[in-house]
C-alpha cells in the first residue's frame, strides 16, 4: 500500500481524506482555522447552492463512509465541497504558512519535472490558466524555460482554479532562492570545461577552424546569460505590477459592494419607517 493511500488506516477528517485521493496529489491540507474565518470566504459563498452544508462537510472530523458515496444528495454536496475547498486552497497557498508548505513540496519535486531536456529536470510549480472554476484543468509551470506543460502525474480531477494563474510567480517572489536564475549566475553558468569538438576531435583555435576561441565563446555565453536574467527580472516586475493592480481592483470592488449593502440597508430602513407612518395614519 502506498504512503498516500494509508488514510483508511488513519481515519482523519474530510480534508485529510480528500487530499490523500490519488488525483489530488498536488493539493495541500488547508488549515481548519483558515476555512472557518469568514474573511477568507468572501466572494465564494454566493457561487454555491449548498454552501453551509458543504462547509460542514469539509470540516467533518471523520472521512466519508463507502455508503455515503452512493448517496446522490451526498454527492451533490461533495461536488460543491470539492470546489469550495479548491477555491479556499487557491487563497491558502498565498498565505505565509501555505506558501511555506508549497515551497517544501516544490523542493521535494512533488509536482514533477520539466519535460524539456535543456531544463535538466527542473522542478515545476502547479498553475491554473484561469481563476474561474470548470474552465481549464491544472497545468505546471517551469521557472527555467518559463513554459506551461501538462502535468505527468495523474491529477485530471483538479481544476486549475484550485491554484490560480499567479501562484508560480508569487512563490518565486516570496522565495527568490527557488528561482533558477540563481543557478544561472555568470560564475556557475559558464562551462569552463567546455571545448567544442567534432567527432571527438578538438576544433577550436586549430588551423582553418572557423570556431572562435573558447574565451570568446564564454564571453558570448556570459552576455546571453545576462540578457536572460534581465528578461526574467523584467517578467517578475511585470507580474508584480499586475498583481498589485489586481489587488487594487479587488479592494475597490469590495468597497463598492460594502457601500451597496449599506445603501440597501438604509433604503430598507427608510422604507419600513414610511410603512409604519402609513399604518399610523
Ligand atoms: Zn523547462
Amino acid at each position: 500500500m502506498s504512503e498516500e493511500s494509508q488514510y483508511s488506516e488513519h481515519p482523519g477528517g474530510w480534508i485529510e481524506w480528500f487530499c490523500a485521493h490519488e488525483d489530488h496529489q498536488f493539493l495541500s491540507e488547508v488549515d481548519e482555522e483558515f476555512i472557518r474565518d469568514p474573511f477568507n470566504l468572501i466572494g465564494i459563498k454566493g457561487k454555491f447552492n449548498f454552501f453551509n452544508e458543504a462547509i460542514s462537510m469539509i470540516l467533518q472530523p471523520t472521512s466519508p463512509e463507502d455508503q455515503d458515496l452512493e448517496d446522490e444528495r451526498f454527492l451533490e454536496v461533495y461536488q460543491e465541497a470539492s470546489d469550495i475547498y479548491g477555491l479556499l486552497h487557491a487563497r491558502f497557498i498565498f498565505t505565509s504558512k501555505g506558501s511555506a508548505i508549497m515551497r517544501e513540496r516544490f523542493l521535494q519535486g512533488k509536482f514533477g519535472h520539466c519535460p524539456r531536456i535543456y531544463c535538466e529536470k527542473q522542478n515545476v510549480i502547479p498553475i491554473g490558466l484561469c481563476e474561474d472554476l470548470k474552465t481549464a484543468r491544472i497545468k505546471v509551470f517551469c521557472p527555467r524555460c518559463e513554459e506551461v506543460y501538462m502535468p505527468k502525474k495523474k491529477c485530471a480531477d483538479i481544476d486549475g482554479a484550485y491554484f490560480g494563474k499567479s501562484f508560480p510567480q508569487y512563490l518565486l517572489m516570496t522565495y527568490p532562492d527557488l528561482h533558477p536564475k540563481f543557478q544561472l549566475l555568470p560564475d556557475t553558468q559558464i562551462q569552463v570545461d567546455f571545448e567544442p569538438t567534432l567527432f571527438g576531435f578538438k576544433i577550436a583555435g586549430k588551423q582553418g577552424s572557423k570556431i572562435k576561441k573558447i574565451e570568446q565563446q564564454q564571453q558570448y555565453n556570459h552576455t546571453i546569460t545576462q540578457s536572460n536574467i534581465s528578461s526574467i527580472e523584467q517578467n517578475i516586475l511585470l507580474q508584480e505590477q499586475k498583481q498589485y493592480r489586481i489587488q487594487k481592483q479587488q479592494q475597490h470592488q469590495e468597497q463598492q459592494e460594502d457601500h451597496q449593502q449599506q445603501s440597501d440597508q438604509n433604503k430598507e430602513q427608510t422604507h419600513k419607517k414610511k410603512n409604519k407612518k402609513k399604518h399610523k395614519h
